[in-house]
């Protein structure tokens, strides 16, 4: 336990030197148990500064890019937002301790049924997970001030900006898969989208 914050200390302070100083988002990942979003034989590892893999071929994106990209949603208590790529859930509880309306949707059934589960476990309740393709967005709760999507599509997948709301967010990376990407914000305005490049970043590839 005692080490557990030492270890959650330190992973807030090499974020915030990486340059992430929105405090609701600090306040999250101080708050959320990422140690059970990760396997448990992880466990050791699960605050340091790199992902981890969380079976199916798939890994939990690590903290600092999650930091980042949810600091790029510019989001306030209450917005509605959807992610792409529930994986182990982690993003979605970072969003739901922020107060958001989080909608997830995930493609590989073990991970959406194991996500569902522990996010309810852990008391985060609200967040709606839904099994199914991300490419098509979920529709029936646009719009959405913040779409985050936690794996790269070669191209954007056109649905994602359509339900996006006047002056939202979208956060995705976007590149050759098993290559590097770029992380991609961009921001709907008068039906245009204004782009913002982030950085290089590597992430599993959105099928
Ligand atoms: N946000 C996650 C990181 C997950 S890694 C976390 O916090 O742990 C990316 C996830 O995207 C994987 O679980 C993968 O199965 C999922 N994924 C890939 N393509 C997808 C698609 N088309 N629709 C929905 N999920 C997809």
């Amino acid at each position: 336990m005692e080490m557990e914050e030492q270890a959650v200390s330190r992973m807030i302070t090499l974020i915030q030197q990486r340059g992430v100083h929105d405090a609701a988002v600090l306040e999250a990942m101080r708050r959320v148990p990422r140690h059970r979003f990760v396997p448990e034989h992880l466990r050791a590892e699960a605050y340091e500064d790199y992902p981890l893999p969380i079976g199916q071929g798939q890994t939990i994106s690590q903290p600092y890019i999650v930091a980042l990209m949810t600091e790029a949603l510019e989001l306030h208590p209450g917005d509605r937002v959807l992610e792409a790529g529930t994986g182990s859930g982690y993003q979605a509880a970072i969003l739901a301790e922020m107060g958001m309306e989080v909608y997830t949707v995930e493609i590989v059934p073990a991970l959406y049924e194991a996500a569902r589960a522990l996010l309810a476990e852990l008391g985060y309740n609200t967040v709606q997970c839904r099994l199914g393709d991300g490419n098509a967005g979920w529709a029936e709760h646009a719009p959405y001030a913040g779409i985050v999507v936690t794996a790269a599509p070669t191209q954007i997948p056109p649905a994602l900006p359509e339900q996006l709301a006047e002056g939202g967010r979208l956060v995705i990376p976007v590149g050759p898969r098993g290559g590097y990407q770029i992380l991609w914000k961009l921001t709907k305005r008068g039906g245009e989208l204004h782009r913002e490049d982030l950085g290089g970043v590597a992430f599993v590839p959105f099928v």
